[in-house]
C-alpha cells in the first residue's frame, strides 16, 4: 500500500542543480584547514549542491576519532559564507539538533546507527517540530524497511517536508567485497511505497573502498535515484575516519565525468529507458531470488545432516503436503496462480531433496535417481 507523506519535490529544494543531487565532503571535520580546503575545491565541482561533514562521529569502537564536536559547526558556517555551498551534518540526539540549527546548518542527516532506534528518532523529531530544514534519513544498519519507513514517518510528523532517504547499505555477518550489502531491493521497495520521497545513494558507505564507488554510483543512477552522497577529502589516505573510501575532489570530478546519466522519462517514446530501468529492477530481484534459494538449500543440507545422523528418511510427505497447501494459499493472496506456485515450489523442493541426498550419500550426485 502506498504511504502518503507531505514531501516537497527535490527539484524545489535549496541548492538543487539537477540530477544527481550531489552531497560531498569529508567523512569527518578534522581541522578548520582540512574542512576549508576540501570545501574550496568542491566548490569548483559543478554538481556539488551540499557540503557534508560529520561533527559528532558514531564509531563502532571507542578510542577512535569521535569528531571535533560543536567547534566544527563554526567551520561549516564558514564554508557556507566563503563558498556559498549549503552545509549538512549528522545529528544523533536532541542536543545535536539544537546546536546544528543554532549554527545555521541547512541539512541534517540521521545516521544508520540512529535510524535503527525509534526512541532516538522520536527525540530528534520532537526537537525538529516546526523547524524548516532539509532532513535525510539513512537506512537503519539492518535491512528492515519498516524501521526505515517508521523513522521517515516520525520526521515527517514534525512537519519536515524537505525530507529524503539515504541508502547506505546494510551490515551483515557475512563479509562480501563491499563494506555493506546494498540490498537494492529495499530502496526499490521504498520508492514503490513512497514514490514522492527523494532517495539518495551513499556509495561511500556501501563500498568501503574507493575502487567500487563508480560502479555503485552508476547503478544508483540507472535505478533512477535522485542523488548521491560521496565522501571526499583533500588527503583521503590520512583521513581520521573512513580513509579507504574517500576521494579527492579531483577524483570526484573524474567519477562524475564517467557517470552515464540516462533519462528517467524518455522524451521519445521509442526510447527504451523505462524498460531499461525496469529490467534493472528485474535483475535485482532475480539476484535476490537466487540468494534466497541458496539460503534455503543451506538449511536443507543441515536438515539432511540431521536426518542422516538420526536415520530418518528424506521425504516426509505430510510435511511436504502442508508446505504446498500453505504456499498455494499465500500465493493466491499475492495474486499468483496456483499452477505457477505448484511448478516453482515443486522445483525448489526437488532441488532441496537433491541437496539432502548428496549429504546422505556422502557427496554422490544422485539427482537422476531422485527424479
Ligand atoms: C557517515 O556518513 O559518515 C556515517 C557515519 O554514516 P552511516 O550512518 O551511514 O554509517
Ligand atoms: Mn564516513
Amino acid at each position: 500500500m502506498e504511504i502518503k507523506l507531505d514531501i516537497t519535490p527535490i527539484k524545489e529544494w535549496s541548492g538543487y542543480k539537477g540530477r544527481p543531487f550531489l552531497i560531498s565532503g569529508p567523512c569527518s571535520a578534522e581541522t578548520e584547514e582540512q574542512v576549508m580546503k576540501t570545501a574550496e575545491q568542491l566548490a569548483t565541482v559543478r554538481e556539488v549542491c551540499v557540503f557534508r561533514s560529520g561533527i559528532w562521529k558514531p564509531r563502532t569502537r571507542p578510542n577512535s576519532f569521535e569528531g571535533v564536536g560543536t567547534e566544527g559547526l563554526k567551520w561549516l558556517r564558514k564554508v557556507k559564507e566563503k563558498t556559498g555551498l549549503l552545509v549538512c551534518t549528522e545529528v544523533a540526539n536532541e542536543r545535536h539538533v539544537y546546536e546544528a540549527l543554532k549554527y545555521g546548518i541547512d541539512m541534517l542527516w540521521i545516521g544508520a546507527r540512529t535510524s535503527v532506534n525509534p526512541f532516538t528518532v522520536q527525540e530528534i523529531s520532537d526537537a525538529l517540530n516546526g523547524v524548516d530544514v532539509m532532513v535525510m534519513v539513512k537506512n537503519p544498519v539492518n535491512p528492515d524497511i519498516e524501521l526505515w519507513i517508521g523513522a521517515i514517518e516520525r520526521i515527517a510528523k514534525a512537519g519536515i517536508t524537505r525530507l529524503g532517504a539515504i541508502h547506505r547499505g546494510f551490515s551483515s555477518y557475512e563479509k562480501t567485497v563491499y563494506r555493506n550489502q546494498p540490498n537494492w531491493q529495499l530502496p526499490i521497495e521504498l520508492r514503490r511505497k513512497i514514490p514522492e520521497l527523494p532517495i539518495i545513494c551513499d556509495p561511500s558507505h556501501i563500498a568501503g573502498a574507493r575502487i567500487y564507488l563508480h560502479e555503485i554510483s552508476q547503478k544508483a543512477m540507472d535505478l533512477n535515484f535522485d542523488g548521491l552522497m560521496l565522501e571526499s577529502h583533500i588527503d583521503p589516505d590520512h583521513a581520521l575516519s573512513d580513509a579507504a573510501q574517500q576521494l579527492t575532489p579531483d577524483e570526484l570530478k573524474e567519477l562524475l565525468c564517467r557517470l552515464i546519466l540516462r533519462n528517467p522519462v524518455p522524451s521519445d517514446p521509442k526510447l527504451l529507458d523505462v524498460l531499461g530501468e525496469l529490467r534493472q529492477q528485474i535483475d535485482v530481484y532475480d539476484d535476490y531470488l537466487l540468494d534466497v534459494i541458496e539460503q534455503r538449500m543451506k538449511v536443507a543440507e543441515t536438515i539432511g545432516q540431521y536426518k542422516k545422523e538420526n536415520n530418518i528418511t528424506i521425504l516426509q510427505s505430510t510435511r511436504w503436503d502442508e508446505i504446498m497447501k500453505k504456499v498455494i494459499a499465500r500465493g493466491l493472496a499475492k495474486g499468483l496462480s496456483p499452477e505457477a506456485i505448484d511448478t516453482i515450489f515443486k522445483a525448489i523442493h526437488q532441488e532441496s531433496i537433491n541437496h539432502q541426498m548428496r549429504i546422505m550419500n556422502n557427496g554422490l550426485n544422485v539427482e537422476k535417481e531422485v527424479k
